[in-house]
């Protein structure tokens, strides 16, 4: 997850700093004219037309996203062409001034362990491997006295040791800040989730639906889709509390809650706790008939559900009524279609309860004469 979230960041500075590398690469040149004149030429060729060109095909090819798995071996392997390369020149050079060059060896080390950042694992791989090649280069220059090379060596594996150290605690910093940074999103996520969460139900609450409907008042054209509102709310739940106590009448509520959670899931709807013992269903992308239909399922599932109310005078148990409205594109606002499914919602309690209103059959024909009523 780490290395999935930081792949982009990664890319783009290794690729940056690769930009400037190469620049600073050529910028040795100066060392070269200075240091080890008598291969000057030499030294042209080989930077700017041998590792210079092979270092950019590299970075092109890290840059794809199927190389992710070889992308730290491949700026290794360009730390090591550009170490071989400077080794190459200064075993070929005959200058007195060439043991003074091996000093070169620093930038070098600082760019490949702090500027690039490698993952650890593959800092150490460089770090050895730079080290290799600068041992076997001061061996084939043949400094006199030994001591020279080795106080070389010396100060090659003191500068890596120490920013290796550097890299380390670089990179555990980075890990850390990216967990304390994770651990602040998924506290916000959270949050969210609760604020916009019915703590009895579980189900989404007001605010929720207020920021839903928000987003369903476009412009008007801009919405050609189809939404349903189904308004269901508990009968003679009054009675129900007074008889049975309010924890009860929680935990039936809790019940009608999950019923109706997982029959939305499939129409792939959503459900709110409206108000105390009403739930509102928002559903997209479906005619007033498949809603009506999603209503009396609910409906019927209810009933065979068969949650005892002893003194409902609807019948032994738990029922509940249902207003359905629908409109198509944004010909009506989210408040009117609520309003309208509030009334439906009047007319089923009107109509004896347990019910839904406009029932199946002729839904259209009978939302128009609500319509008119
Ligand atoms: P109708 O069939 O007309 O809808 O009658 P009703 O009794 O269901 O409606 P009314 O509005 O008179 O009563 C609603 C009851 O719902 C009153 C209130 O005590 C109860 N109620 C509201 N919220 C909660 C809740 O969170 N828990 C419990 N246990 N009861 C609640
Ligand atoms: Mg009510
Ligand atoms: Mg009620």
């Amino acid at each position: 997850m780490f290395e999935a979230d930081t792949r982009e960041a990664r890319i783009r500075r290794m690729t940056s700093t690769a930009l400037v590398a190469m620049v600073l690469y050529n910028f040795f040149l100066l060392a070269d004219g200075l240091l080890l004149r008598d291969v000057l030429w030499l030294a042209v060729i080989v930077r700017l037309g041998v590792i210079t060109p092979i270092s950019i095909g590299i970075y092109m090819v890290m840059r794809r996203p199927d190389m992710a798995a070889y992308r730290d071996l491949l700026a290794v392997l360009t730390v090591v062409l550009v170490t071989s390369s400077c080794g190459f020149l200064i075993t070929l050079s005959e200058s007195p001034l060439h043991p003074y060059y091996n000093a070169g060896i620093i930038p070098v080390i600082i760019y490949a362990l702090l500027i690039q950042r490698y993952y650890f694992r593959y800092a150490v791989l460089c770090a050895v491997l730079v080290n290799v090649i600068f041992a076997v280069s001061l061996w084939r220059q043949q400094l006199t006295p030994f001591e020279l090379p080795l106080a070389l060596l010396s100060y090659s594996i003191t500068g890596t040791v120490c920013t290796l150290f550097a890299a380390y605690t670089m990179e555990r910093e980075h890990r850390l800040y990216y967990l304390l940074s994770l651990k602040e999103r998924l506290h916000a996520a959270v949050m969210e989730s609760i604020s916009n969460c019915d703590a009895l139900t579980g189900l989404y609450n007001r605010r929720a639906l207020d920021t839903r409907f928000a987003e369903l008042e476009l412009p008007s054209g801009r919405d050609n889709r189809e939404l349903a509102i189904v308004i269901l709310d508990i009968d003679h739940f009054k009675v129900y509390n007074d008889r049975l106590g309010h924890q009860a009448g929680d935990e039936c509520l809790r019940q009608v809650a999950e019923l109706i959670t997982g029959q939305v899931a499939d129409a792939r709807g959503e459900a709110y706790r409206y108000g105390g013992e009403e739930f509102l269903l928002l559903l997209r992308d479906i005619s007033l008939e498949r809603a009506a239909s999603l209503a009396e399922r609910i409906r019927l599932t209810l009933v065979e559900r068969a949650i005892p109310h002893p003194d409902s005078p609807t019948g032994p148990v738990v029922t509940a009524s249902f207003g359905v409205a629908h409109r198509r594109g944004s010909d009506l606002s989210a408040a009117e279609l609520v309003a309208r499914a509030d009334s439906a919602l009047y007319a089923a309690k009107n109509g004896g309860r347990n019910r839904i209103f406009p029932p199946l059959g002729n839904p259209v024909q009978l939302v128009r004469d609500i319509r008119r009523a």
